[in-house]
């Protein structure tokens, strides 16, 4: 195990690559299918031997079917004097995305029905979306809308909108057991870096440092757009979803904001449990319950699908003002952010994977210590935390209390009370429950 030193440093390193991941992504135009979800599994398979899917539009995926696939060059609205008053080169937020093709002159009474700002927060740009119903449209600042005056103008959105496929993207790391950690984040946003691109960078992020672990579970990594991708591995893959313990979704986790759990549907899994405990711990952060709202959580604790899929957040989706908005944007989110949430995920992770049941050997009144050597072994952490740790694992490892209950009971971190577990193991005061 790391000293709390080097985890620090680690963290930063990993903060680094992360944001430069982001940088590197922010600027593709993506959507919930098409090229730009293309190029983004393409970069990020210069980090990780991921799998990329195409599944045909049309394709039935439960009560859903794969719809048309996106792609846009260029969008723009000209004014008489031939300038680019709303231009997509510029931001691809200035497109509703899955626009119909447009290429047409009208008037400002014509055009404004098409055309979407944010009165209350008049320099940002908005993100808005039509997946399911054809229409066009133009998002700009609302500065800019109240600026254009009466005229003729040119409006072109150079879009196509075929049968062609949804992309998906997948990787499996296989551990000791074929029991599975989900690990799944949504790659649908166009420029957006905490709504989307916060939680593929901790993805790659945690993919790379198990790739050089043997972890017990197997971890599974999904990089689905959302609502839809999802919707569609889930059906693709139905037989196999009962080898998933537990779960996570990221999103919206590189931001300044504390960290935000949110329960799976079953509410006391071994997922929900090793967040609320770490939460708790760090007295940072916060637990909330599940409901079904935000991101796809909704379709992994759907109840016919039911797998314990937590959903981990800084800010809240919907509840900061940067949200779906181009004010989120790359000063937005922090290295100093991404590199807690993925060390606080590794917590998380640590306790799933160490989150044994032990009994103790030595039961009738307390062993004794000293002649085991076992005073002062455990070095780096406090003295009496680490004793006080062993004497919690002796009195409650009689083989109903697991590892993360006992940390619960004792109000104390889970690493402190595996560090013991691990040292009255090797003096066979304590043995695995058979
Ligand atoms: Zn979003």
């Amino acid at each position: 195990m790391d000293s709390r030193a080097s985890r620090s440093t680690n963290l930063a390193a990993a903060g680094g690559r992360m944001y430069g991941l982001i940088e590197d992504l922010y600027p593709i135009c993506r959507s919930i299918t098409g090229d730009g979800v293309r190029a983004t599994l393409r970069r990020l398979q210069a980090e990780l031997p991921l799998t990329v899917h195409e599944v045909p539009s049309g394709t039935a995926v439960f009560d859903w079917a794969v719809p048309q696939e996106w792609n846009i060059s260029d969008a723009y609205v000209k004014n008489a004097a031939g300038e680019r008053v709303i231009d997509f080169q510029r931001h691809n937020l200035h497109v509703v995305s899955y626009s119909t093709p447009v290429r047409q002159r009208m008037s400002l009474a014509e055009l404004r029905p098409h055309l979407h700002s944010l009165p209350e927060q008049p320099e940002l740009i908005p993100y808005r979306t039509s997946y399911y119903k054809e229409t066009w449209g133009f998002c700009a600042s609302h500065t800019t809308l109240q600026a254009l005056p009466e005229g003729e103008y040119e409006v072109v959105i150079d879009s196509s909108l075929k049968s062609g496929s949804l992309t998906y993207s997948e990787l499996l790391l296989q551990g000791a057991t074929d029991d599975e950690v989900l690990i799944s984040c949504h790659i649908c946003h166009p420029s957006l870096a905490d709504d989307n691109l916060s939680g593929v960078a901790v993805a790659v992020e945690l993919a790379r440092a198990l790739s050089t672990l043997k972890p017990r579970f197997s971890y599974r990594f999904v990089f689905v757009p959302g609502t839809i991708g999802a919707i569609t591995w889930l059906a693709q893959n139905e037989p196999q979803l009962g080898r998933i313990k537990a779960g996570l979704v990221l999103t919206c986790v590189g931001d300044a904001g504390a960290l935000t759990y949110k329960r799976s549907r079953q509410g006391d899994s071994s997922i929900d449990r090793a967040f609320a405990h770490l939460l708790k711990q760090s007295a940072s952060g916060r637990v909330i319950e599940f409901y079904p709202y935000g991101y796809d959580e909704r379709q992994y604790n759907s109840p016919g699908i039911n797998l314990p899929v937590g959903c981990l957040m800084r800010s809240q989706h919907g509840q900061f003002p940067e949200y779906h908005t181009s004010a989120d944007d790359l000063a937005f989110v922090r290295p100093e952010a991404l590199g807690a949430t993925f060390g606080t995920i590794l917590g998380a992770l640590r306790v799933l994977e160490q989150n044994h049941t032990y009994v103790n050997t030595s039961p009738k009144c307390e062993p004794q210590l000293g002649k085991r050597g076992l005073y002062g072994l455990i070095g780096g952490l406090d003295l009496q935390s680490s004793q006080l740790a062993l004497l919690w694992v002796l009195n409650l490892s009689d083989g109903t209390h697991s590892l993360l209950e006992i940390a619960e009971r004792a109000a104390m971190p889970f690493d402190l009370i595996a560090a013991a577990a691990e040292q009255l193991q090797e003096t066979g005061l304590l043995v695995a429950r058979a």
